[in-house]
């Protein structure tokens, strides 16, 4: 039976990230990837934006490693060619019920550490994004976007540069503890099974994190681990881009744990406006149009010039949450299940939003937690 020392599930973005930190440190590292090539899932459905690290409750994980993840974020794209932009963000108050809702917004800012917030006025806003309307907004400068193909074609190669093996196109299907770590059981594309064992697995299956854990022995109902989907759908403005806000805009958070229908400049010169969340039963990315009018609704009070007829249904992208349907938000899991008797297998569950801008920092954190097990 082949061995390997660290096995990563799944190559999305923070899988990738994963094997990119762990390769500077380590040898013999697989990544096991069911599709054909990597980012097929939640990493290339999602708003693309670098995050400034605003909406957390106080010491989640969320928080500090979106800070990080945002800092690193830069540093990488720069040094590496990536396509990205810094663009800034806006959370826009369009009345005075909103405007009073900015300074509780910048606190929590504030605490989440987002580095150089500020609250803007309608006056400064009419210079910073003229096509824009707004009373008021919290400024975030930090704020960006990632060409998030590139990033992951980035960590990719970076990490079969340092001898990472990759293989595609194969799915977990069991796992097995043994007196070493894991034997763990694939089927290829053709069909065929095949068994490897790992000193240390490392789950990063997205939405399929919670079933990982459960192959492994979890129960994940106790453990809290169990994945709901939450859908998120854009539209796309076909029309106007020479009024197209430069900087991201954002409501102001309308409920919890979504941050609400914003723009999502693309790199091309694009703009989508999205996501709008629900609960979902079944992977599906179809997009409904029949929300077509909430988004122009919504849309429309802070892009004035939008018509209707510019909007066309987009994509959409589904989330891995831990919480239920109408629970405050959970943080990110990321943890070695030493105490349920599991040493070696390291679990990442509900890795939502912002895991595009933290995985840097989470690749860089497993890695501290692999050096501690090898
Ligand atoms: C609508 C939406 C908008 C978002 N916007 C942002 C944003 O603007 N900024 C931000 O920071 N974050 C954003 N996010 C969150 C971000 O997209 C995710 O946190 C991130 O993509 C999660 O990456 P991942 O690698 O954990 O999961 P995934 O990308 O889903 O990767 C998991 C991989 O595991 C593989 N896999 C699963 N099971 C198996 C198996 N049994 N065997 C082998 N492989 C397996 C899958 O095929 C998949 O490729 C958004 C998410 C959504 C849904």
């Amino acid at each position: 039976m082949e061995k390997v020392n660290i096995a990563i599930i799944g190559a999305g973005i923070v899988g990738l990230a994963v094997a990119s930190y762990l390769s500077k440190k380590n040898n013999n590292v697989l990544l096991i990837e069911r599709h054909e090539s990597f980012g097929r899932e939640t990493s290339s459905r999602n708003s693309e934006v670098i995050h400034a690290s605003i909406y957390y409750p106080q010491n989640f994980l969320k928080g500090r490693l979106c800070l990080k993840g945002n800092e690193m974020m830069y540093d990488i794209c720069q040094i590496n060619n990536i396509p990205h932009s810094n663009t800034g963000k806006l959370i826009v108050a369009v009345n005075e019920d909103e405007e009073a809702m900015l300074p509780e917004l910048l606190e929590l800012a504030k605490n989440n550490c987002a580095k150089e917030v500020r609250i803007v006025s309608g006056d400064e806003i009419k210079k910073l994004e003229p096509n824009v309307h707004a009373t008021a907004a919290v400024y975030c400068p930090s704020s960006g976007v990632v060409d998030s193909h590139s990033l992951m074609k980035y960590f990719e190669t970076a990490a079969k540069e340092s001898g990472v093996d990759f293989a595609y196109g194969v799915e977990v299907k069991s796992i097995d503890k043994n007196k070493d770590g894991y034997i763990v059981g694939v089927r290829d594309a053709d069909g065929r099974d095949y068994e490897f064992s790992t000193r240390v697995l490392i789950n990063s299956a997205g939405l399929e994190s919670g079933n990982i854990a459960q192959l492994a022995g979890i129960d994940i109902d106790e453990a809290g681990y169990r994945i709901n989907y939450h859908k998120g759908i854009y539209f796309r403005i076909m029309h106007g881009f020479e009024r197209f806000p430069r900087m991201l805009i954002y409501p102001v958070p309308p409920e919890s744990g979504s941050v609400g229908i914003h723009t999502c400049p693309d790199l091309a010169g694009g703009m989508r406006i999205g996501p709008h969340f629900f609960w979902s039963d079944e992977i599906d990315y179809t997009v409904d149009e029949t929300h077509l009018d909430l988004f122009f609704q919504t849309a429309k009070q802070y892009l004035p010039f939008l018509k209707i007829e510019d909007l066309q249904p987009d994509m959409a992208g589904i989330m891995s949450a831990i919480q239920k349907p109408g629970e405050d938000m959970k943080d990110f899991v990321i943890r070695h299940e030493v105490d349920k008797g599991l040493p070696g297998l390291i679990n990442l569950i509900g890795i939502e939003s912002p895991g595009l801008t933290s995985a840097p920092a989470i690749g860089e954190m497993v890695e501290g937690m692999v050096r501690e097990l090898v």
